[in-house]
């Protein structure tokens, strides 16, 4: 007798797990934090100063009535917390749900979701960031898979790098998802910043940090060829049952 079917996982949790259980592979714990949040963990002490655009009105849900207060804007917000109360050496990967105050378009949603990647040791290295990077993207995207870095910035990483990974659908020859490249941006990562490793109460002369943060949607996105963010919230089940 054929098994009845009683639903599957939403493509975000497929991916979501996919990408977990690959760090997790390789040697990484999975923690957790508040997606509601200080202005401390979420900004101060990730080394992003008080006059940056990062914290206008625009891009960040401050909570009504509670001083400090945000929605988290990004899983980085957990490094800190996570530091305070870990003594290194360790490697971590923080998934969870971030959110924006912006206008809602194909490629932007007030909600969605980010993986946060930290590893703190006495000699960790850019070279270090991109093997992990580099094994991440063939577990996910197959043995051909590879990542490149351009320079960057960002507040709470000092180099900091946009990591690009070959594109998956032509491998590099130049498609129309890779706007003829060959590559297709997907991450934000760097050298962690020694301001926010003393944040966290690690001694920077001492240890070094290695982080990056990969935007969940984007990659389902290209993944499954979906266009437009939206419809992986809608709840239209004419999408979701495609999975
Ligand atoms: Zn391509």
């Amino acid at each position: 007798m054929e098994e009845k079917l009683k639903g599957h996982l939403h493509p975000l949790t497929q991916v979501m797990r996919e990408i977990v259980d690959s760090f997790v592979a390789m040697g990484f714990e999975v923690a957790d934090g508040s997606e509601v949040e200080s202005e401390h963990y979420n900004f101060d002490a990730l080394n992003v100063p008080k006059d940056h655009p990062a914290r206008d009105m625009q891009d960040t849900f401050w909570v009504k009535d509670v001083p400090q207060t945000v929605l988290r804007t990004h899983t980085s917000a957990v490094q800190v917390h996570y530091m305070e109360t870990h003594q290194p050496p360790f490697k971590i990967i923080v998934p969870g749900k971030v959110y924006r105050y912006e206008a809602t378009d194909a490629t932007h949603e007030t909600q969605f979701h980010q993986i946060e990647g930290l590893v703190v040791s006495e000699n960790v290295s850019l070279a270090h960031l991109k093997d992990i990077l580099d094994e991440f993207f063939k577990r996910l995207y197959g043995a051909t898979a590879t990542v490149r870095m351009r320079p960057s910035y960002f507040p709470f990483v000092e180099p900091g790098v946009e990591i690009d990974v070959s594109c998956v659908k032509c491998s590099g020859a130049g498609c129309n998802v890779c706007k003829q490249t060959g590559w297709i941006e997907v991450m934000g990562a760097g050298v962690v910043h020694p301001n926010v490793l003393q944040a966290g109460g690690i001694d920077p002369r001492k240890y070094r940090g290695i982080a990056f943060g990969v935007g969940v949607d984007r990659l389902v996105m290209q993944k499954y060829g979906i266009d437009d963010v939206r419809l992986l919230y809608a709840g239209d089940l004419r999408l979701v049952n495609q999975f």
